[in-house]
């Protein structure tokens, strides 16, 4: 396996029951240490030697953990090296599969432990409902099915993996095809975008017949967990314990009400300044003064560079944080050949550091994404002192309110890597991007609630629930002529096939990044102190405490979304024209 880009980390404490010599490869190795773990469960006569129980079965977890997320980074920054690739494989085709019913037995031995009950409540509350759905959950009948959802996602994948066009000459996938909807010239884009349309349309019959079978998998798999409908088992295997599907049927109405006008203004702004009559599909992504593309830095150094100038102004703490990772080298930043395709931050659970992977090619959105992936990596740091590993990290709600309040934070001040002019088009375009997922959110939540809760509907009515969702939150978007391709336009939204019910999560996060931003606006200093306490919380505390520790409310309506907007209406007034 080649060599990882950070030198050696230990261990965030000293492991005080994985043997140091323990082959955290080698299920033969790992699987003393689970026996151990089963068999000490009864052993445990008091609350505090329950405890020690659950804190040593995390480092066990942390261990392994980490022994994969190694695997998984040395893969993707050497996709070339055959030998670290089969060291991932590996991983998967033996550890994983070994590894899941032994925590699963752990957590049953947890929840039948006579001393449960006798913990401290607040301090495992979340663990113990966590933990006790886990096995609500679990039916065996239910394992094929799981296996045969997972055969169908695939296909999803190879269908869109398949898809090519030829434009310009070449043979192009529609990944490559993405970057000509930004096109300068307007007869460009509408081909580029008519192109990978038509292709996606020659596929309607295969979408719709994958999809009807996933959907027939999903009921079966609620109706044999007890459940009335899917929407009632995924509310409970998604944890969402903190809000209801009617809270999200109240947020798409925020959503429609308060945003929707904003992004139309924004639209008719677009629509003035490219000096059109009316906007079609293939005009939201492109520059609307057709200037070339923002240039923030010319290399990986001074990306970084920039980014610590900006830590360094916004709070001591996060800079500190950033410096070290920069210094232990946990950052691989450079667009280079070998590297796989993406981003991502990755947390080394026993060292209990960061490390952030991306393809930085200097453009605006890599400002970005650096920015939003030093926010979860600002939370993987802010709780490393939480023995218990399920704590270390937050749901997913307030994970993104970590990573999403850095990249507003951090465009406050893009002074570092432009001029004043270009530092004001890239946020205005940042509020844009932030502004238009909105509706996007709202329509393809929306869509599989209604999916869910009308079982035995046919595809036409199904397509027309979804015309009647981009009527209500599409803007204004001229698709004349153009019906067949917004009927079938939620074939290309991944999750809708892949992770249902999966999306709105972003929405929620956006609005608590949101009030952060107002707030740090009236008082950064005690902005930034609140967000820091609360990423410290990791997932120690429901969802509505993590927000109001920052400063938020986890409120969804339009009582939250209102003044929300009113704050970004002032900030986009002042960036007109930018
Ligand atoms: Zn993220």
């Amino acid at each position: 396996m080649r060599a990882l880009p950070f030198g050696a980390l230990p261990p965030f404490v000293p492991r005080r029951f994985v043997p140091q010599s323990t082959a955290l490869g080698d299920w033969s190795a790992i699987a003393p240490l689970f026996d151990q773990l089963e068999a000490r469960a009864a052993e445990c006569k008091s609350p505090a030697a329950l405890e020690a129980w659950l804190h040593d079965w995390s480092e066990l977890s942390a261990a392994v953990d980490e022994e994969g997320a190694r695997r998984h980074i040395a893969m993707t920054c050497h996709t070339e090296d055959t030998a670290s690739k089969q060291a991932y494989l590996e991983f998967v085709g033996r550890i994983e599969p070994e590894l899941k019913p032994r925590q699963f037995r752990l957590a049953e031995l947890f929840l039948k432990h006579p001393l449960r009950n006798a913990l401290p409540k607040e301090r495992y509350e979340v663990f113990d409902r966590d933990t006790a759905v886990t096995v609500e959950l679990f039916r065996s009948e239910n394992v094929p099915l799981e296996t045969e959802e997972t055969r169908l996602g695939q296909q999803y994948y190879e269908l869109t993996g398949a898809m090519t066009v030829q434009f310009c000459g070449e043979e192009r996938t529609l990944q490559q095809m993405s970057k000509f909807i930004e096109e300068p010239d307007r007869a460009t884009r509408q081909e580029a975008w008519e192109l990978v349309v038509q292709r996606r349309l020659a596929d309607t019959e295969k979408f719709e017949t994958l999809f009807d079978a996933m959907l027939r998998c999903r009921e079966e798999i609620a109706a044999n967990a007890g459940f009335e409908d899917y929407l009632g088992y995924t509310w409970r295997r998604l944890r969402r314990f903190d809000y209801s599907p009617a809270q999200c049927v109240e947020f798409h109405a925020a959503i429609e009400q308060e945003i929707v006008p904003v992004v139309r203004e924004l639209q008719e702004e677009r629509r003035a300044q490219l000096g059109v009559t009316t906007l079609r599909p293939w005009d939201l992504e492109s520059d609307p003064l057709g200037r070339p593309p923002l240039k923030p830095f010319a290399n990986v150094s001074q990306l970084l560079e920039r980014s610590q100038r900006i830590f360094d102004r916004l709070d001591g703490e996060l800079a500190a944080g950033f410096r070290q990772m920069r210094e232990l080298r946990l950052l691989d930043l450079d667009s280079r050949k070998g590297k796989a395709p993406g981003g991502y931050q990755s947390t080394l659970n026993e060292a209990r550091l960061p490390f952030i992977f991306m393809h930085a090619v200097g453009v605006q959105r890599d400002v970005e994404t650096l920015l939003h992936e030093a926010g979860h990596a600002f939370h993987a740091l802010a709780t490393q002192s939480e023995p218990l590993l399920a704590y270390r990290s937050a749901p997913i709600e307030f994970c993104e309110v970590a990573s999403m309040t850095m990249e507003l934070l951090g465009n406050d001040d893009l002074g570092e890597f432009y001029s004043e002019a270009d530092a004001r088009r890239a946020r205005r375009s940042h509020f844009e991007l932030v502004l238009k997922i909105f509706p996007w959110i709202a329509t393809v939540d929306a869509f599989q609630h209604w999916i869910y809760t009308h079982p035995g509907h046919t595809r036409a009515e199904r397509t027309a629930a979804w015309v009647e969702l981009l009527k209500r939150f599409g803007g204004a978007v001229d698709w004349n002529g153009l019906e067949a391709a917004r009927a079938n336009l939620w074939h290309r939204q991944l999750h809708i096939f892949e992770l249902p019910f999966y999306y709105v999560e972003y929405g929620i996060a956006q609005l608590g990044a949101l009030a952060v931003w107002a707030n740090s606006r009236r008082d950064k200093a005690s902005a930034l102190a609140a967000y820091r306490r609360a990423l410290a919380l990791g997932g120690a505390r429901p969802l509505p405490e993590l927000f109001e520790a920052a400063g938020c409310r986890f409120e969804f309506s339009a009582k939250t979304v209102r003044p929300l907007m009113e704050r970004v209406r002032e900030e986009l007034a002042g960036l007109r024209g930018a």
